[in-house]
């Protein structure tokens, strides 16, 4: 079996800045970048422009961020594993990593594995026919684009996290529609207030998006009401998912405090339940999820593992 001193399981943009801060502190970092688990890379790859990543004022294309953390973090001696973690042991020193081909004894991990935005499987999101060229799940990352400026956007959800997105739209759309399956949300009474009070916000009850219709980009949509059938036409220049994500974790198979929704639980800094072990990025994060907080964790994990090394006496 392989030996490391460091092992971080993920590359996106947590995993790589760990990367580069550990192998520039001689960790020798090994990297498990992901496979069949999602885009190597992590969510960034499913994007076009982001604008939003400091000290790229033009903005920068989501796979081409990546690149460059990729290179970054190999410039300085990380070594990368094309293969995903299929099973960890955390329950002894040293930890257990395996891959499908390769199998190592770690002394330190950090968990960087990411969350994924569920999306449903609407005619015209389907094979990917529409994604990001109109239909998308951050509303953060994408709403200030050009193509949704003062044009009717949708968004699917009941939750705060669905009014949030929303009420962040109307400074963009020319009119933001919720649309819901039920009479009701599940959002907190405060943010249904802030909703029901918004001018430039609308809920479209009992209804879900039948199917998104466009061009090169989303030009309609047609909407469904559950209780009576009929079918409506829309026009729309975007679609938002705001129904959550779910975190990567599940291969850690309970190792590891977990919360309820399955976000890793993290304690002063990145430090987990176990000794040793640090998580970093949209795997413990489920508010802010952006490049820039996964990456800023990331780093944190980093430091916060060699400290860790360093004071278990392991040799650096
Ligand atoms: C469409 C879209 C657009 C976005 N646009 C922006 C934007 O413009 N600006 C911005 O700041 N943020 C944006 N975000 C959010 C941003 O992408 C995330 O916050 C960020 O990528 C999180 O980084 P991460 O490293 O925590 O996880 P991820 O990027 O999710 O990476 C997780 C990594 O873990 C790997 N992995 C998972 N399971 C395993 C396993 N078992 N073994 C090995 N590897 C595994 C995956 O393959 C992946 O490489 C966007 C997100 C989406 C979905």
């Amino acid at each position: 079996m392989k030996k490391s001193k460091l092992l971080i399981i993920g590359s996106g943009p947590a995993g790589y800045t760990a990367a580069i801060y550990a192998a520039r502190a001689n960790l020798e970092p090994v990297l498990f970048e992901g496979f069949y688990s999602g885009p190597a890379g992590g969510q960034l790859m499913t994007t076009t422009d982001v604008e939003n990543f400091p000290g790229f004022p033009e903005g920068i294309t989501g796979p081409e961020l990546i690149e460059r953390f990729r290179k970054q973090a190999e410039r300085f001696g990380t070594h990368i594993i094309g293969e995903d973690v299929d099973d960890i042991d955390l329950s002894k020193k040293s930890f257990i990593v395996k891959g499908r081909t390769v199998e190592y004894q770690a002394d330190a991990v950090i968990i960087s594995t990411g969350a994924t935005a569920k999306r449903l499987a609407i005619p015209g999101t389907r094979d990917d026919e529409f994604w990001q060229k109109g239909v998308t799940a951050c509303a953060v990352c994408d709403g200030a684009a050009p193509i949704f400026r003062n044009r009717p956007l949708y968004v699917i959800g009941g939750g705060d996290s669905a009014i949030e997105e929303a009420t962040f739209l109307t400074k963009f759309g020319s009119k933001v529609y919720i649309v819901h399956r039920r009479d009701k949300l599940r959002a907190s009474k405060i943010m249904q207030d802030r909703a029901f009070k918004n001018p430039k916000l609308e809920i479209i009850w009992n209804s879900e998006v039948q199917q998104v219709e466009g061009d090169t980009v989303v030009r309609q949509l047609k909407i469904k009401n559950v209780e009576t059938k009929v079918v409506t036409e829309h026009e729309a220049a975007g679609l938002f998912f705001a129904i959550g994500h779910t975190p990567n974790t599940a291969f850690l198979k309970g190792q590891l405090d977990l919360h309820d929704t399955g976000y890793i639980k993290v304690h002063d800094g990145t430090k987990t339940s176990v000794d040793g072990v640090f998580a970093a990025g949209d795997v413990q994060d489920h508010d802010y999820r952006q490049a820039i907080t996964a990456a800023g964790t990331g780093c944190m994990a980093a430091l916060e593992a060699e400290r860790w090394l360093s004071e278990m006496g392991y040799t650096i």
